[in-house]
């Protein structure tokens, strides 16, 4: 039923997107954190024994999936998060640029968080903090505010099993995502530093076919070097040849040349991360904008 486990902490592969691997902890209190794994695995330990609290790491639909099974449970996110979970109107406006939610994209967006992921508002019954220690019984949690790729993201540090959920962070090859209008390619570059720092023996991860790596910085060195390997080869395509965002977007540095990967449009994806990747190196003084054309300075 687990494909890690580590004292009373459980880690579940939960397959691919619109799910997430997820860590069920059994102890005094049984807590899922990101219940977005097989339904069925869910339903099996909540019908052992009730499910006492729900941990997301962030407002993402493939994180918070299975919330609704636990109506009963209490639900713990970081305060940056808790505004979306309050509200599916505020969650839209952090996913979605003004244009888009008044347009098709987002009714669709509308139907797709109420019908295909069963979102529902409702209040956190707690906000968690950065760096507080949470003992659930024998098993410790410390909690991490990692933003970036959402701006209340969380990782969390169990210190007894040597074990670091990096959730989103999920150190997969391909690198990170930060397409949201709320995600920060900085602030996600400072707390993948900072997960360095930690003295883990193994890695956990909320995406990819592995999920579960040795507690090697390698892996997120290699992680963060995805993202300074994207901005050198958009600078050296800017040298070469001043672009629109559309041009650039067509230029495939990130997903390559596939348009689409299941229920993902990777052409928009694309798109998001290199505006975010613009604003970045424009900041630097590495770019400059004239009329909707880059150019490398
Ligand atoms: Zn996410």
């Amino acid at each position: 039923m687990f494909d890690f486990k580590k004292n009373g902490l459980c880690y579940i592969k939960g397959g691919r997107y619109p799910h997430c691997h997820a860590l069920f902890i059994d102890d005094h209190l049984r807590v899922l954190i990101d219940p977005a794994c097989d339904d069925r695995v869910l339903k099996r330990l909540a019908s052992e024994k009730p499910i006492d609290v729900i941990i997301n790491s962030h407002c993402h639909e493939d994180h918070f999936l299975n919330n609704y099974l636990f109506p009963e449970a209490e639900l713990w996110v970081h305060e940056k998060e808790a505004p979306m979970f309050r509200s599916i109107e505020t969650l839209l406006d952090s996913w979605l640029d003004d244009d888009e939610k008044t347009g098709p994209k987002g009714d669709e967006t509308l139907q797709f968080l109420i019908n295909d992921v069963h979102f529902k508002e409702r209040e956190p019954d707690r906000l968690l903090l950065d760096r507080e220690l949470i003992s659930f019984g024998d098993t410790q949690m410390q909690v991490l505010h990692t933003p970036g790729h959402s701006p209340g993201h969380l990782s969390f540090f169990f210190p007894n099993e040597k074990v670091l959920y990096t959730a989103d962070l999920d150190l997969v090859e391909a690198g990170p995502y930060y397409g949201d209008k709320a995600s920060d390619i900085d602030e996600m570059i400072h707390s993948l530093e900072r997960l360095l720092e930690i003295k883990a023996e193994t890695y956990l991860s909320a995406h990819g076919k592995y999920g579960i790596y040795a507690g090697d910085p390698k892996y997120i060195l290699r992680y963060i070097d995805v993202i300074y390997q994207r901005e050198n080869r958009l600078l050296d395509a800017l040298t070469q040849k001043p672009s629109t965002l559309e041009e650039i977007a067509d230029f495939g540095i990130i997903h390559g040349k596939k348009k689409i990967s299941g229920a993902w449009d990777l052409s928009l994806s694309e798109k998001k991360m290199m505006a975010k990747h613009l604003v970045r190196l424009i900041r630097k003084g590495a770019v400059q904008q004239e009329g909707d054309r880059y150019i490398a300075c």
